[in-house]
């Protein structure tokens, strides 16, 4: 493994304070960076200074948006000792967006070893609150200087680091969702399944009308029929119908999430019947009106478990749960911060403490 470069920054920033730092707001003193030519692959991985990138106006990745990321988390247990969950999980699911985005593939292992030693270096930087974390946020983009349409030649790869309070100010609490009629996130055969910033630019406008609506999150129907359900913004979704767990199979458009796998795992070793399947906005909206739509919730690294208390459809609202938590979500959501924070015994090794 080549060996990673440390350059040591002599302006410390200062930290945020108390628990509720704002999500995406504050980065960290340093950031991983390594770069990717035809004749050298990837080479000089370095930790280096956090500084803003030098970009030619004709930088690629501006015009054709040939960029991938991926989102983890370091967690501080009781002991104070920082924690990463299923880290290998991203960069395979990075290397899967490489392949479809024609960007060279990274080696799983340096990549999260590089994560571990600049976590470990910037580790006064993970918050010591409860349900705080240290948001991990690797990415790769195009650099070739040319405007014409290829894929480029040159990479540049980053690991940024960003300290986050906890998701839910007050504990678990439910969302309210708008099911999307006219526009599409993905469709079978596009980047769907692949975590691209161009995935996001696209959603950007039915996030906005539902928030103009007083929605917190779009529910995405898939993009040929717009009769499926795929999945919420940045969680896939999950729901209890007469007692089974059902879930949107991963189809292609839909984001294989590492917190839906692991819920997925938790349910059926818990001994749920859980479904991997089509499911028509039809029979959830049916289940809705019957009664037997027991639980909807979201799964992310962000919020980990998502209740949804309510769902709009074609003009009309759904309350799911009592507009409450339920039991299934309390318990995963319970379950996976658990293991996260080491609160809970892991059988799955799930949780690997780094420093
Ligand atoms: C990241 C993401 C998810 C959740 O994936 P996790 O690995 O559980 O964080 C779900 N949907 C979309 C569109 C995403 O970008």
């Amino acid at each position: 493994m080549e060996k990673i470069s440390v350059t040591l920054t002599k302006n410390l920033k200062e930290k945020p304070k108390g628990p509720d730092i704002p999500f995406g707001v504050f980065t960290t003193d340093h950031m991983f960076l390594m770069n990717y030519d035809r004749e050298n692959g990837w080479h000089d991985p370095r930790i280096v200074p956090y500084a803003p990138f030098q970009m030619d106006p004709a930088c690629m990745v501006l015009h054709y948006a040939q960029e991938i990321f991926e989102g983890m988390k370091a967690y501080r247990d009781a002991e104070g000792k920082i924690r990463l969950f299923r880290p290998e999980e991203n960069f395979k699911r990075m290397n899967s967006s490489c392949e479809r985005m024609s960007i060279p593939q990274i080696d799983v292992d340096f990549c999260v070893e590089a994560v571990k030693q600049l976590v470990t270096l910037e580790k006064d930087w993970v918050p010591t609150a409860p349900n705080t974390s240290l948001y991990i946020r690797p990415f790769i983009f195009a650099t070739d200087i040319h405007v014409g349409v290829h894929a480029s030649h040159t990479y540049q790869f980053c690991v940024i680091l960003s300290p986050v309070g906890p998701y839910y100010a007050t504990g678990l609490a439910p969302v309210s969702i708008m099911i999307e009629e006219e526009d599409v996130r993905a469709v079978r055969g596009g980047t769907g399944f692949t975590k691209c910033g161009g995935n996001y630019a696209a959603s950007l406008r039915a996030g906005e009308k539902a928030e103009e609506k007083g929605f917190s999150q779009v529910l995405w129907l898939d993009g040929v029929e717009r009769k499926y359900i795929e999945e919420v913004g940045s969680m896939n979704v999950l729901f209890k119908i007469g007692g089974k767990i059902v879930t949107p199979a991963l189809n292609g458009s839909i984001l294989p999430g590492i917190t839906r796998k692991s819920c997925l795992q938790l349910l059926r070793d818990k001994g749920f019947e859980v479904e991997e399947r089509r499911l028509s906005v039809e029979e959830l909206i049916s289940a809705a009106r019957d009664g037997s739509l027991e639980e909807a919730f979201g799964s992310g690294t962000a919020a980990v478990v998502s209740p949804i208390g309510t769902l709009y459809y074609k003009g009309e609202t759904f309350t799911i749960s009592g507009g409450g938590i339920g039991p299934v979500a309390q318990d995963l959501y319970d379950t996976l911060t658990g293991i996260q924070w080491g609160k809970v015994a892991d059988p799955y090794g799930w949780s690997q403490v780094i420093c």
